[in-house]
């Protein structure tokens, strides 16, 4: 079978099936004034009818039902990327205890439920698969996550304004990396979903899906949806990470670090992100250690602290850092650009800085 069209009945029918198969099941909901990803059993707990309007520095919500139809996935993004349910920001990774003078390590075993991530987004996804080439081998807390998900995305029937990952080839249609792909429809004033397949526990959840064939009609309103989400006016040109390499000494570099403050909110939404850095919290009687495992920042001066001092000492170097890491040196690294282009670091920048306008200063001659 290649495909189903059910109703929102059989939406919820699908979040209950992944809940009685023991899938903690993770949907975009409203969250202290964004849509973010949480805990949900039912459609109603679901944003109807939400679109953010996000500019450089700027998120806000729009409540609009459309043609009618309160669509459950008109927001573009959740504010955060999905990575904190695969890497979480902390952890503790292992415990040493003095016991009669001897110290004793205990590995603290990864937490690794079973979790069904529900209302990605094609970026979601290119995210996902950046990390498992950086983290699936390497880290085995990861792997156990990565395991034990099933992944139901949706297809962007909007962009948002910050969005650009048409120009990066990761979206707005979902094309690999999914369990179940949505995409919402509502010609006719009938609110449905097509729902293709993308691996073998897809097309078994497929297959048991109560709906029918979708026609061609449907079929032309998920193309129409998606072209739609495809006017994106934000762009990285092709060789962006050629032109960063070159561009080391660009005086645009310190004008940029005259703006930033250093705070890293960039490297927290970027569902690309993963550095992390290790410390020790030892109890006070001193007999025993947990060893933590924390997100880190390379806007934060310590993160390239070597003997005598941090080697970026300034926020310029750190910015460029930043950059060019993400979108030069991962390709040499990991084989891939290490952005998306779902411009959360956009729109969570508290004084605007656009990395594709930066890019963009950096074509322009020193
Ligand atoms: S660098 Fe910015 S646009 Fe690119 S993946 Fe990270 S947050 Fe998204
Ligand atoms: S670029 Fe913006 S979000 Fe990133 S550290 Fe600088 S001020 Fe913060």
């Amino acid at each position: 079978m290649k495909a189903r069209l059910i109703d929102k009945s059989g939406l919820q029918w699908l979040l209950d099936r992944l809940g009685s198969q023991g899938y903690e099941v993770l949907a975009p909901c409203l969250e202290n004034g964004v849509v973010e990803a949480g805990p949900v059993t039912s459609l109603e707990e679901l944003p109807a009818g939400v679109e953010e309007e996000t500019e450089a520095g700027r998120y806000r919500l729009r409540f609009d039902g459309k043609e009618g139809t309160d669509l459950l996935f008109s927001h573009a993004l959740t504010a955060m990327g999905w990575q904190r349910f695969l890497h979480p920001s902390s952890e503790p990774l292992w415990r040493a205890e003095l016991r009669g003078g001897a110290l004793e390590i205990q590995p603290l075993p990864a937490e690794a439920p079973r979790r069904a991530l529900v209302g990605l987004r094609a970026c979601d996804l290119a995210a996902i698969s950046i990390q498992d080439r950086v983290l699936a081998q390497n880290d085995p807390r990861y792997a156990r996550r990565r395991e034990n998900l099933f992944l139901v995305a949706v297809n962007c029937g909007r962009a948002a304004a910050t969005c650009f990952c048409h120009a990066m080839g990761t979206g707005p249609e979902v094309k690999q990396g999914h369990d179940l792909v949505l995409t919402e429809l509502v010609g006719g004033g009938a609110h449905r979903f097509l729902v293709e397949a993308g691996s073998e526990a897809g097309a078994g959840m497929l297959q048991a899906l109560p709906g029918r064939e979708p026609e061609a009609d449907d079929w032309e309103e998920k193309r129409a949806r998606i072209e739609a989400a495809s006017r994106q006016r934000r762009r990285l040109p092709e060789d962006t990470g050629d032109l960063l390499a070159s561009s080391l000494d660009h005086p645009h570099w310190e004008k940029v670090g005259e703006r930033c403050l250093a705070c890293g909110n960039c490297t927290s939404v970027c569902p690309t992100c993963f550095c992390s850095r290790m410390v020790e919290r030892t109890g006070l009687d001193g007999q025993q250690a947990t060893h933590w495992r924390l997100r880190d920042s390379c806007f934060d001066s310590e993160h390239s602290y070597l003997h005598g001092g941090p080697v970026r000492r300034d926020r310029a170097a750190r910015y460029r850092q930043w950059l060019t890491h993400k979108l030069h040196h991962w390709q040499a690294q990991f084989g891939t650009t290490g952005c998306t282009g779902c411009g959360r670091c956009i729109t969570w920048c508290p004084v605007g800085i656009d990395l594709t306008e930066e890019v963009a200063a950096l074509e322009v001659a020193a």
